[in-house]
């Protein structure tokens, strides 16, 4: 009824069949490993509780007052500090407060994308980023990875055949760390490498870092921003998985020119991130809770990875392959090319298990005979129940 009313722009956009069927799988018989949520039973309900009631006595008109667009100093500085312990290099003027880092994939689309700009991600990518990039009606590449992340040989070709063509793609959209879907991590030798390209074709790297806090085992591969040393790379960061996706606070570090576009972008959209979240993000930063935090998560998911990797091995058939992510939430399934996930994800659910189908994380026909396992949210002493009737479903299918 209201289609002519949309803009064109508008009625280009489409839903994300990951989001319509979480409503599926909320069924407490359910075990789902289909969201990428923090587990509700490691939020930090008490120490929340305790700072803001003092912060609010405290601290009363950074809390409920209006912010400045760019962000509260405090939390700034904060994160200047938290980048510096990466090996990054910042001062608060490259910095910017988001809600979420969802709003910065947003917002970086909006000063970036115009329609028909190419824009290169890896294959398969986070629903949210291709999301972001397609409402401003970008054009996206999608480039194969393997073991090490995205496939550098194949990007650089594509980089020729563009500027060949007269063309340069704006940005390569990349997950370093424990991607969403797959789990992989790029090495370190195809992160210095994506620089390397950034700078001789001319093209920025938008670098979408929720996830690289939460290591459980091996040693931290450096950001590929810390390699950045003309501004070709825009970092986003996130409070979500670390500590608490409800206040919405996330980060961008870029380049101060960038920055100061954002901010522009930023005004129309909400005026200023929520102030309550960054007081009390900044805070409990500067007082050591999210440290804590983070190492108590890396302990607590560390057993949950392990579960999940565990139960594959003993239940999967043979036909399966899956990676071993060594952080983050995720697991990514393939299954031989003649099973089809979607048909498989019907049966699972009658089975109370529930995944995210693989096509979710493309932009084209790929992903049919492959899914996404969250191994964030279910309870423990679930996980081997859940794969086992995951298995079950699978084998089935198999045998047809
Ligand atoms: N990027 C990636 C790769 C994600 O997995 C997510 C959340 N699932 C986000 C960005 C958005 O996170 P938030 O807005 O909560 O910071």
């Amino acid at each position: 009824m209201f289609e002519k009313y949309f803009s064109k722009n508008a009625q280009q956009m489409q839903g994300s069949e990951i989001r319509e069927f979480f409503k599926l799988t909320e069924k407490p018989e359910v075990i789902s490993f289909a969201g990428g949520f923090p587990n509700k039973a490691c939020l930090p309900t008490k120490e929340v509780e305790e700072i803001s009631s003092r912060l609010l006595v405290e601290a009363e008109e950074g809390m409920l007052q209006y912010s400045p667009t760019e962000g509260q100093e405090m939390l700034r500085k904060y994160i200047v500090k938290f980048m510096a312990k990466k090996g990054i290099d910042i001062e608060v003027d490259n910095v910017l407060i988001t809600s979420g880092s969802q709003q910065g994939l947003d917002l970086v689309s909006k000063i970036f994308v115009d329609p028909g700009d190419k824009i290169l991600t890896e294959a398969p990518s986070y629903v949210g980023g291709l999301g972001a990039i397609r409402n401003y009606q970008g054009d996206i590449i999608s480039i194969a990875v393997d073991d090490d992340g995205i496939k550098v040989d194949i990007l650089e070709q594509k980089l020729k055949d563009l500027a060949s063509k007269g063309k340069t793609p704006k940005f390569i959209y990349l997950i370093a760390d424990f991607n969403n879907p797959t789990g992989l991590t790029i090495s370190k030798k195809r992160r210095k490498r994506l620089v390397e390209l950034a700078e001789k074709y001319g093209v920025l790297i938008l670098e979408d870092d929720p996830y690289s806090k939460l290591r459980y085992n091996g040693i931290d591969e450096p950001a590929i921003k810390s390699f950045d040393k003309e501004g070709h790379v825009i970092y986003l960061g996130s409070f979500s998985k670390i500590f608490i996706p409800g206040v919405r606070i996330g980060w961008v570090v870029a380049h101060k020119e960038i920055i100061q576009k954002l901010i522009l972008a930023k005004q129309s959209t909400d005026l200023c991130t929520n102030s309550f979240g960054q007081r009390l993000i900044a805070t409990c930063g500067e007082e050591g809770i999210i440290d804590k935090q983070i190492e108590k998560l890396q302990e607590f998911y560390r057993k949950k990875r392990d579960k999940t990797l565990e139960s594959l091995a003993k239940h999967f058939p043979i036909e399966a392959s899956w990676t071993e992510p060594d952080g983050g939430f995720y697991t990514w399934v393939e299954l031989p090319s003649n099973l089809n996930s979607k048909e498989i994800l019907v049966k699972a659910i009658d089975n109370n298990v529930a995944f995210v189908t693989g096509s979710a994380f493309y932009v084209d026909d790929q992903g049919n005979n492959a899914f996404r396992l969250s191994f964030s949210q279910p309870d423990i002493d679930k996980i081997e129940e859940g794969i086992y009737r995951l298995s079950k479903t699978i084998k089935r299918e198999l045998v047809k």
